[in-house]
């Protein structure tokens, strides 16, 4: 009698117990291994401190707690959270590496639920929640998909012009080296692929953030792979490439880029996330000026091409996709003064906006916020006489303590000329000290996670 007793109870439990997958992405520097350090952190704090006003379950006080747990996918790394936490919590503080490739965490939290059914099988919950972490860049590869070889180069070089011209000088040099009729040569391929990736890389590096393929600045497992070692050729779409040519190698590696990377990312990857959360740097580029803006408006149009799930969208013929929800977060917030953030939110609203309403997003939910993972300022007032103007006051990564405002962010997307007029000047911060029992500073993490998972949590 005990035995299936017993047994009853650990089958409610089980049908209890829920799971959600929670992709985080963003393209580099967007903040993603603060973010997660952050979640992470705060969940890990629910059931000693109330600093979560705003996810109602904390509120409450109908979490118990929340503890790790072994991650359910074993071929993907581990996200170093402690070797993060070792980074901001030192007598010394520093900002943790970034992640290079997925990664992943999971947590369990043990929860009060409000749900009738639930309340009569046990008096607690269990919502087990996986953070995934990856390259946004690798979102940009998505249309690489619809189009071939030909189609593909063409693109690329119909993007060089201004900055990326003269950025790509260099590789388009190489270029003029290959016979794409000759027989394969190994070696010259592989100096021109690494001359076009280093062009991809000077993008980044001139805040230009739209590149492709993504995977050859983020290439994880990938390095030095063959797979990643093609770049666009000039060619008559109509030419049949001679068997073993330079060509016919270029075109074979795309389509295994295709299949093997692309489309294996989205299989295996973005098919089994439940909610996304879109980290976006907006103020990066507004200090870089127009061309960067545009670019980076440009990618996050490109990458919102995922979530687009209208029947006859690239990623519904690929698998039945489940994300239902997606946020779009500007980061770093803590960079303005908190009069700021509500602008900070409607230029951010501008950039995905458009592009969201244009296409078919069915049965996702869209919202936008500004944040900052971990505060790295404190905000406050400077007295000038009579009047008294917003601040932050933070240590410069140069270690100088700073006292500044640092300027207005534009609530609408910011014309040209916006430019010639205005200077940005949005100081990088270190990490404030935070002592080792207490959870991290955070802008709006409590929002952002009543978001993501509050529903999950009733
Ligand atoms: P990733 O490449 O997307 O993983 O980006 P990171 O999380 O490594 O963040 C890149 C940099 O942005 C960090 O090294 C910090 O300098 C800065 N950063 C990230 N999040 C915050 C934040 O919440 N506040 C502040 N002040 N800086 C941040």
């Amino acid at each position: 009698m005990k035995n299936i007793k017993q047994e009853v109870n650990d089958f409610l439990h089980r049908s209890m117990d829920s799971h959600v997958r929670i992709a985080v992405t963003g393209l580099s520097r967007a903040g993603k291994t603060a973010f997660i350090t952050s979640l992470v952190n705060q969940l890990l704090h629910t059931s000693t401190h109330q600093q979560l006003p705003l996810l109602s379950a904390t509120r409450d006080k109908r979490v118990i707690g929340a503890k790790r747990e072994p991650q359910s996918n074993m071929m993907v790394p581990r996200f170093a959270y402690d070797e993060a936490m070792n980074q901001l919590q030192g007598n010394n503080p520093n900002w943790p590496e970034p992640t290079r490739d997925v990664s992943e965490i999971r947590l369990a939290l043990k929860y009060k639920s409000t749900k009738k059914t639930k309340k009569l099988l046990s008096s607690t919950a269990t919502l087990h929640l996986d953070i995934i972490d990856y390259p946004g860049e690798w979102l940009l590869d998505l249309p690489l998909l619809d189009m071939d070889f030909h189609q593909w180069s063409q693109s690329q070089f119909g993007a060089l012009s201004g900055k990326r011209l003269e950025l790509a000088k260099a590789w388009l040099d190489e270029l003029e080296k290959v016979d794409l009729n000759a027989e394969t040569d190994e070696h010259l391929l592989q100096s021109v692929a690494e001359s076009y990736t280093q062009y991809l890389h000077a993008c980044k590096e001139h805040d230009l953030h739209w590149v492709q393929p993504g995977r050859f600045v983020l290439p994880g497992e990938l390095d030095g792979a063959p797979v990643l070692q093609f770049f666009p050729c000039r060619f008559d779409a109509e030419e049949k490439p001679a068997r073993n040519s330079n060509l016919a190698m270029m075109k074979a590696r795309y389509q295994e880029y295709q299949t093997k990377v692309v489309k294996a990312f989205y299989k295996h990857h973005f098919s089994t996330f439940d909610r996304q959360i879109v980290l976006v740097d907006c103020l990066q580029p507004l200090n870089a000026g127009n061309e960067s803006f545009m670019d980076m408006r440009g990618a996050l149009e490109q990458l919102m091409h995922s979530f687009r799930y209208g029947r006859s969208s690239l990623v519904n013929r690929l698998f039945a996709p489940r994300i239902d929800k997606v946020l779009f977060a500007a980061t770093k917030a803590d960079h303005v003064t908190p009069d700021q953030h509500s602008n900070l939110v409607s230029l951010l609203q501008q950039m995905v906006h458009p592009a969201w309403q244009t296409a078919s997003f069915e049965n996702i939910e869209m919202s936008c916020m500004s944040i900052a993972s971990i505060q790295a300022t404190q905000t406050g007032f400077i007295g000038n006489g009579e009047q008294s103007i917003p601040a932050i006051q933070g240590v410069s990564l140069m270690g100088e303590a700073m006292t500044l405002y640092p300027g207005e962010v534009p609530k609408k997307l910011p014309s040209a000329a916006y430019w010639d007029s205005k200077g940005f000047e949005f100081t990088a911060f270190k990490p404030m000290y935070s002592e080792q029992d207490e959870p991290l500073p955070h802008v709006r993490m409590d929002k952002t996670l009543e978001y993501l998972i509050g529903d999950k949590l009733k």
